[in-house]
């Protein structure tokens, strides 16, 4: 192995809580380590509706996103499974752009601002021991004060360090599945659409362009029923609610494969471990229908870099600063991942789902009561 230079900090995954944790703690004069397994840009799973919560701190780090003028996503559309319909004006909204293009313009905010970003660098272990972190990445090795563990929802990382909801048996809970295109299809900028069919929904609305980003999460399970082919699936059950059926027949489909990624856990995860401090889909998986996981990443990593600052300047204990770390995330995100994980069951299964839209129906207030449980302020 070749041990290599010693860091402030080491931060594992380069998505939005890794970028913008990086630009901040570089920006504050830290000396960082950002390690991406993939290569910028690369397109990801997400439905790529953002919530204004973020606006001003994307602006802030220095994303011009007043320039982009991405278009701004200010009504819900809800079906069911058979195809009944709700709409509902969002109070604080969204804003859609593609992780293509945001992930890749943080990265290069990332290096701009002195942090090194090592892409297509996947790291294999890390460990905690001597007051100092030790990264191992194919044969080299380096060391850090502190690390943050920004990998996402699912990495190699997960079984490594022997987190718990990694080790359990697969279940509905912690065995979904997403998948995602770029289409051009006809759908008013201002909406966006979450279409329900059985043990599933599929977001779409606009991002940058003329483009539209469709994207569906649905149980293993159900790919599975359909011989584990993604056609079968979206022609044996997406196409039955007959919305879905129509953006399918009618839309162009711009990838030639969708991006797919597999065993997405909901389950509850332990912020802290082994002294890394989670952040983004790594402390906890907020259900994607809630439009609201990215948002969640950049706010994590601001709280994040609150509290690693005075602990780097000598100021607090790790203690100190993990104690605080854990009670801000308690704080801010505990509730709406809870809340999201129970407004998530009750969507998809069919005659629920129904149900549920009739009930809904006429209550808006209702509608917004249960949304503004999985949101949050600006920040
Ligand atoms: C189907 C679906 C739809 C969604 N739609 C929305 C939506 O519309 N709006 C919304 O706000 N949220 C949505 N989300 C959630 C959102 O995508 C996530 O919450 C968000 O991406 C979390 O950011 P992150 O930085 O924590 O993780 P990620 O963006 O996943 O980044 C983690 C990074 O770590 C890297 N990595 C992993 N292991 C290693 C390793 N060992 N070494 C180096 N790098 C590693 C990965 O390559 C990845 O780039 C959706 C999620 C799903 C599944």
């Amino acid at each position: 192995m070749n041990e290599l230079n010693t860091y402030d900090v080491a931060i594992v995954g380069g998505g939005l809580a890794g970028l913008c944790l990086s630009i901040q703690l570089s920006r504050s004069g830290f000396n960082v380590i950002l390690f991406e397994k993939e290569k910028f840009p690369f397109h990801k799973v997400c439905g790529e509706y953002i919530s204004f919560e973020c606006w001003n701190f994307l602006e802030e780090l220095g994303v011009p996103l007043s320039d982009w003028n991405p278009p701004h996503i200010r009504h819900l559309e809800v079906t069911s499974p058979s195809g009944s319909l709700i709409r509902h004006k969002l109070s604080l909204g969204g804003f859609g752009i593609s992780r293509y293009k945001l992930d890749a313009y943080l990265a290069a905010l990332a290096r701009k601002s002195g942090a090194t970003l090592l892409e297509n660098t996947r790291v294999d272990n890390i460990w905690f021991s001597e007051s100092h972190f030790h990264i191992q990445y194919g044969s080299n090795m380096c060391k850090a004060k502190l690390a943050s563990g920004t990998f996402g929802k699912k990495s190699n990382l997960d079984i490594k360090l022997k987190r718990k909801f990694a080790l359990k048996k697969p279940a509905k809970i912690n065995n979904y599945i997403g998948v995602k295109y770029h289409i051009k299809t006809d759908f008013p900028a201002e909406f966006i659409a979450l279409h329900n069919f059985e043990d599933g929904y599929c977001g779409i609305s606009k991002v940058e362009g003329d483009k539209y980003c469709l994207c569906y999460l649905t149980t293993a399970q159900n790919l599975q029923r359909c011989n584990n082919s993604v056609k079968e699936l979206e022609q044996k059950i997406l196409r039955k609610n007959p919305h879905l059926d129509k953006i399918f027949s009618n839309a162009e489909f711009l990838f030639d494969t969708p991006e797919t990624i597999a065993q997405i856990s909901f389950e509850k995860k332990a912020q802290i471990e082994h002294h890394l401090l989670m952040i983004g889909d790594a402390a906890g998986v907020i259900a994607p229908l809630c439009g609201n996981g990215m948002s969640m990443a950049m706010h994590g990593s601001k709280i994040a870099f609150t509290q690693i600052v005075p602990f780097l300047q000598g100021k607090i204990s790790r203690e100190e600063m993990e104690t605080e770390y854990q009670s801000e995330w308690d704080g801010r995100f505990k509730r709406r991942l809870a809340a999201g994980r129970i407004i998530q069951g009750l969507f998809g299964r069919g005659w629920v789902t129904n149900w549920f839209i009739r009930i809904l129906h006429p209550f808006p207030k209702l509608v917004e009561k249960l949304i503004r449980q999985t949101h949050g302020e600006p920040f």
